[in-house]
């Protein structure tokens, strides 16, 4: 019998109700509840005397109970279980709120065990909501690293500690995935050894090494993963498109600006990759206003100069659509037909489908909202050079005559399992070329250190592009604290008064606050109209609008409709209002570095001398020198570098992006484990490239990979 498959509410210990709150979780059968780790521990592994005990630690006491009493304070309907315990040395307190069962349990005379953090008051030491335990049953909760799991409505962790108690013996069933001679090359724990560590864990060593065996199965699968596509990549054709030097010489020239070197050197990395008959993954790294635009148009007008098509996709539609407008703009005195292809719109009138044919017509032959069947048809004839969109251009009914670049803005927003779609996508992609597949160019605006590069993109050739362009002044960035917010709102009415324009953002943080995001957003910008800029026009940008609604204000501000563009985070996206020439953030320290330096990026993308104040009512030493890294430097690779040490890579990323559980995450930044991983998994696959010797393995690989889906 396979008791891992057992069905949680089928245990008489769990039942149908615990079972359902599990199932809320994921957790359905034993082997799931026994994956289901610990996010931190207390440690409580030293028991201290009591004549010991001192305010504000983390303690275990043992004693013996010597008075328990349950006091009712009806002001504020609150049970409280008062209990005293004793030992050799002395005498404390302990409270529990709300939890009259307590008092039940521990009279007078009975051995127990307190673990919590003691707190003080009038009366002197005690402990608040201990965790407790008869001292004549071995301990689970107390004495020890206690694990602390996540916890839902309706299950505590102590209820999750029992259950695991009873269960954790079925652990020694789980047959590991990775090959045994691995681990034990890397002196790590097998599987069920991991897992009996993770959830009662002897020794702070014993645990360490069990997150970092799941730290390398993780990192490992995104290599295997990484690698497989890396290989059926290699083994591709694609179409050498070749470096037109004259072209090439005489589109840089027509630019009113000179290119930086790293654009120049990227620029030739990616032409020279066209030129090869295999198919190009290059990863363009760059900062924020680096100017990576130019260079993904140099790679597409050398590419459809050649006689191919190119797509460019962009993470929303405001993107996308402006990407569409600069592209039109740049290449403007080409015959390059350029379309725009979005899919939020729910009717297919309201497509947008816009040829602009300006060399044979200089007047710009614009058709709008041309339907969906006729701009597939012009992608399918090839009429249609370049086509800019969301991921509605990845769409199964969509074929082009002959693709044969692909460029994804932003990608790090498509997160790592979108990317592996992506790419798998990509080789599916009806190109119209028989047995090619495109060149596949990405961009991400957030700088990347060299560890998670390393990690997540090992199968990418990589340009960096860490220069700004010359004309730009540096950002004067600040921190404002509350005194002198008044200041900082006349400075915007000056700079308004020249001309210019502002951006304030302010945070909506936790995803539950999105329900009141309309609120909020409407709340502050009525407040800013009425109270600080009633002689300005303000407009105001948040999640709430539809992407048509958002881009009309992004297009009015862009315009000069507005002076003031009131937003929440949702402006991130690389939106470009060279005018714009200070941003305020509210409560910056509710953001991560990165993102306030995304934000920054908004402004300074002109000549003019840009502004960036950051808000902060917080006084807490540690926010403070995470926001003046922020006047310190305006380069966005050492600021990722910063954010990553500060925040770790789970923050750094953003799970929701890198789908890896939090263990994993703490060890991305040991480059020495990531390659391993690499090289291991290299070994792998030569054994066995389809992993058919290691079914495990294969079966792990898949669950892991079926998480993909491109938003
Ligand atoms: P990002 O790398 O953030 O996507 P963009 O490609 O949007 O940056 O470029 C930001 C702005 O800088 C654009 O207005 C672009 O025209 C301009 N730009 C790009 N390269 C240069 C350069 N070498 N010199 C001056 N301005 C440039
Ligand atoms: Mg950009």
């Amino acid at each position: 019998m396979d008791f891992l498959k057992i069905k949680l509410e089928k245990l008489p210990r769990i039942g149908i109700k615990y079972g359902a709150i599990l199932k809320k979780l994921n957790i359905e059968t034993v082997e799931d509840f026994l994956l289901h780790f610990p996010f931190r521990y207390e440690d409580y592994s030293e028991r201290i005397l009591i004549e010991n005990l001192a305010a504000g630690e983390t303690a275990t006491v043992m004693g013996e109970v010597v008075q328990s009493k349950l006091v009712r304070t009806w002001k504020k309907k609150m049970m409280i279980t008062e209990c005293f315990v004793s030992d050799e040395t002395g005498t404390v307190r302990a409270v529990w709120f709300n939890q009259p069962y307590v008092s039940d349990s521990l009279t007078a005379g009975k051995g127990v065990r307190l673990a919590g953090k003691i707190s003080q008051d009038a009366k002197g030491l005690f402990f608040s909501n201990p965790a407790w335990e008869l001292s004549s049953r071995t301990p689970t909760n107390t004495g020890r690293l206690v694990p602390i799991y996540p916890e839902t409505e309706g299950l505590t962790s102590k209820w999750i500690r029992w259950q695991m108690q009873s269960m954790i013996k079925y652990a020694d069933e789980l047959i590991d995935p990775i090959p045994e001679n691995i681990l034990k090359g890397l002196h790590l724990p097998i599987l069920s050894e991991a897992v009996k560590s993770l959830h009662f864990p002897k020794t702070l060593k014993e645990f360490e090494l069990a997150q970092k065996r799941f730290a390398f199965q993780q990192i490992f699968l995104v290599q295997l993963a990484t690698q497989r596509v890396k290989i059926s990549w290699d083994k591709q054709n694609a179409v050498s498109i070749a470096f037109n030097e004259t072209l090439t010489k005489y589109f840089v020239q027509s630019l009113p600006f000179a290119l930086t070197d790293a654009q120049r050197k990227a620029a030739f990395q990616i032409l020279k990759d066209l030129e090869k008959p295999l198919p190009m993954n290059r990863l363009l790294n760059g900062d924020v206003g680096s100017g990576k635009t130019i260079v993904a148009a140099m790679a597409s007008l050398s590419a459809i100069n050649a006689g191919f098509q190119v797509s460019l996709m962009a993470p929303t539609e405001v993107l996308a659509r402006q990407h569409y407008i600069t592209f039109c703009e740049i290449l403007k005195n080409s015959d390059i037909k350029i379309a725009l292809l979005t899919n939020s719109y729910k009717e297919i009138k309201n497509f947008q489908f816009p040829i602009s044919n300006f060399q044979s017509n200089p007047n710009e032959k614009i058709s709008k909202n041309k339907s969906r069947e006729d701009l597939l048809s012009k992608l399918k004839s090839g009429e249609i050079n370049l086509v800019i969109g969301t991921h509605a251009i990845i769409q199964d009914d969509i074929r082009f005559k002959n693709l044969a670049l692909v460029i994804v803005d932003e990608q790090h927003r498509f997160g790592v399992n979108q990317r592996a779609f992506l790419q798998q996508k990509i080789e599916e992609i009806n190109d119209g070329l028989p047995n090619k597949i495109p060149h596949l160019l990405t961009m991400t605006a957030t700088p990347i250190p060299r560890t998670l590069t390393l990690a997540f993109f090992g199968n990418l050739d990589i340009s960096v592009l860490d220069e700004m362009p010359k004309n730009r002044l540096p950002i004067i960035t600040e921190i404002i604290l509350p005194s002198k917010r008044k200041d900082a709102y006349d400075f915007v009415h000056k700079e308004i008064s020249k001309g210019h324009q502002a951006f304030i953002i302010f945070p909506l943080v936790e995803e539950s606050e999105k329900l009141t995001e309309l609120k909020a957003a409407t709340q502050e910008h009525t407040r800013l109209s009425r109270e600080i800029f009633p002689d300005l026009k303000l407009g105001l940008l948040h999640g709430k609008l539809k992407a048509s609604e958002k881009e009309q204000v992004m297009a009015d501000f862009k315009d000069k409709k507005y002076d003031i563009l009131v937003a929440t985070s949702v402006v991130e996206v690389g939106i470009d209002i060279p005018n714009a020439t200070v941003i305020m953030i509210e409560d910056a320290e509710r953001f991560g570095l990165s993102q306030l330096h995304q934000f920054r990026g908004r402004v300074g993308r002109s000549d003019k001398q840009s502004y960036c104040f950051l808000f902060t009512g917080s006084k807490t030493i540690k926010a403070k020198s995470r926001l003046s890294a922020m006047e310190k430097t305006s380069s966005g690779f050492a600021i990722a570098e910063e954010d990553l040490k500060l925040r770790g890579p789970g923050e750094f990323l953003g799970t929701r992006q890198s789908g890896l559980p939090d263990i994993a995450m703490e060890h991305l930044s040991n480059v020495k484990l990531i390659e391993i991983a690499q090289d291991y998994a290299e070994q792998t696959l030569q054994d066995s490239p389809d992993l058919k010797d290691y079914p495990l393995l294969q079966k792990e690989l898949g669950k892991f990979q079926q998480n993909i889906h491109l938003e």
